[in-house]
């Protein structure tokens, strides 16, 4: 496992760091994003979409739960568990068969889903810090050394 700390100094550093995220994924890769409303989670993966070339509109699945997305021949599920409530209908949803080797997943506020959800490959936490935020990265899966903040 390796970890990473950078401060995000504004906006434009947490698509950055999205954006560098995205030559690192792989399918299958399942991420977790923890942090309070406003830690700039959805920011980060609208970042990642941007760094597969992804042009179109980024919009948090707050009332949806997930949104999906086929973007440099991955596809991703964003999924944002801040509502989530019901265990029945994410079984009857099928959203655990978006779990597996082809997708890539990305789940803002995943401690709601219970133990629902597998184990996070990529682990980030996002917290505000002076006027930025601060961010930790953790992974057993992909390499985190060329990660910078910028
Ligand atoms: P979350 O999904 O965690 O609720 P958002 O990604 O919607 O949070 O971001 C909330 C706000 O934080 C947005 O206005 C965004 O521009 C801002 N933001 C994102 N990253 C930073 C940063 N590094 N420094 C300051 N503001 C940021
Ligand atoms: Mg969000």
């Amino acid at each position: 496992m390796t970890e990473s700390n950078f401060f995000l100094a504004d906006e434009t550093a947490t698509l950055n760091l999205g954006r560098q995220l995205a030559a690192l994924l792989t399918p299958g890769l399942v991420i977790f994003l923890h942090g309070d409303l406003g830690a700039g989670k959805t920011t980060l993966v609208r970042g990642v979409l941007r760094g597969l070339h992804y042009d179109g509109r980024v919009k948090s699945p707050t009332y949806t739960l997930v949104e999906s997305y086929q973007a440099s021949s991955l596809y991703l599920y964003h999924f944002d568990l801040y509502r989530f409530n019901d265990e029945r209908e994410w079984l009857d949803a099928g959203f655990n068969e978006l779990f597996n080797a082809h997708n890539v997943c990305l789940v803002e506020w995943p401690e709601r889903a219970g133990n629902l959800l597998p184990s996070a490959d990529v682990d980030i936490q996002l917290a505000a810090q002076e006027e930025g935020r601060s961010v930790t990265i953790a992974s057993t899966k992909i390499a985190l050394n060329k990660l910078q903040a910028t």
